[in-house]
């Protein structure tokens, strides 16, 4: 797709759909991918493809609940490697946490090359460029120390029933804040109720899961891992969240997008 122009004022919806569709094509993803791919799409664009404030204030709030947390992880699906793995890795290196792949419908194939894709992934963001406030040689030891999990599905997600109830006992099983952006409603609700913070990325505020996490950033994943890089490194502080008032700023949004016209 490199011969998408810069000017392009949709090219970064044309590169994901790209990267997707490659990734699909190696074997990466579930079938509905696709389908979970375009719902966002037309959120997004209701959007108007940015960040909003009430998203940014949800990514610092995940940000703060995550340095929080005494056992946070970030959970992956193959969506989320394909846009926004390399984020994720640097976000993991800079909170100390494993990152795992954990897939709706889970294959042993499917697994095993999301996770090589992850262990490419890591291998690059470690010689690349360190975050602010890092020094250069921290930074590769703490990316090369990112955990990968979830070949060894040795924990269970209490209250849900076969494969997908199926987890890292180090990783999901054990933590007290997920990451879990694309999550599936069931999963979500799940994860709520074994008294987990559950933090999570959908461009969907009305999804069972946008309505059930604690909190909720309405936004395209690959923007708001990206952001939530840069809020880690500030250091925020939990505060009394108000969730529904995020989820109802995004629909006033989208309502709002007649205005544009
Ligand atoms: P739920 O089960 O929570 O009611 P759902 O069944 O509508 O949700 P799923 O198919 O389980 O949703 O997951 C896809 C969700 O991910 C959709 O809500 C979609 O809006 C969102 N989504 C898809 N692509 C992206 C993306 N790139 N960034 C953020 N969100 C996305
Ligand atoms: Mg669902």
């Amino acid at each position: 797709m490199g011969e998408i122009p810069d000017s392009h004022p949709r090219k970064p919806s044309l590169l994901a759909r790209a990267r997707l569709t490659e990734a699909a094509a190696e074997g990466l993803l579930a079938e509905s991918a696709m389908i979970a791919h375009g719902r966002g799409e037309a959120f997004d664009y209701l959007l108007g493809e940015m960040t909003s404030d009430s998203a940014l204030a949800a990514i610092h709030e995940s940000a703060a609940r995550l340095l929080a947390a005494e056992r946070p992880v970030i959970s992956l699906n193959g969506n989320t490697t394909v846009l926004a793995g390399k984020d994720a890795i640097r976000a993991a290196a800079i909170l100390g946490c494993p990152v795992e792949v954990n897939i709706y419908y889970r294959t042993s194939e499917r697994m095993s090359k999301l996770i090589s894709t992850l262990t490419e992934m890591r291998d690059e963001v470690s010689s690349e460029p360190a975050p602010d406030a890092w020094t250069g040689s921290q930074w590769p030891d703490a990316v090369m120390a990112v955990e990968i999990l979830g070949a060894d599905a040795d924990g269970r997600i209490a209250g849900l029933e076969g494969p997908r109830s199926q987890c890292s006992s180090r990783g999901i099983e054990a933590a007290d804040a997920v990451l879990v952006p694309l999550e599936d409603g069931d999963r979500c609700e799940a994860l709520i109720a074994l008294g987990k913070q559950v933090l999570v990325v959908d461009l969907n505020p009305l999804s069972r899961t946008a309505r059930m996490a604690n909190v909720t950033i309405v936004d395209e994943v690959s923007r708001a891992m990206k952001k939530l890089c840069k809020a880690l490194l500030d250091n925020p502080s939990p505060t009394q969240w108000d969730n529904d008032a995020t989820l109802r700023d995004a629909l006033d949004i989208m309502a709002e997008a007649s205005n544009r016209i």
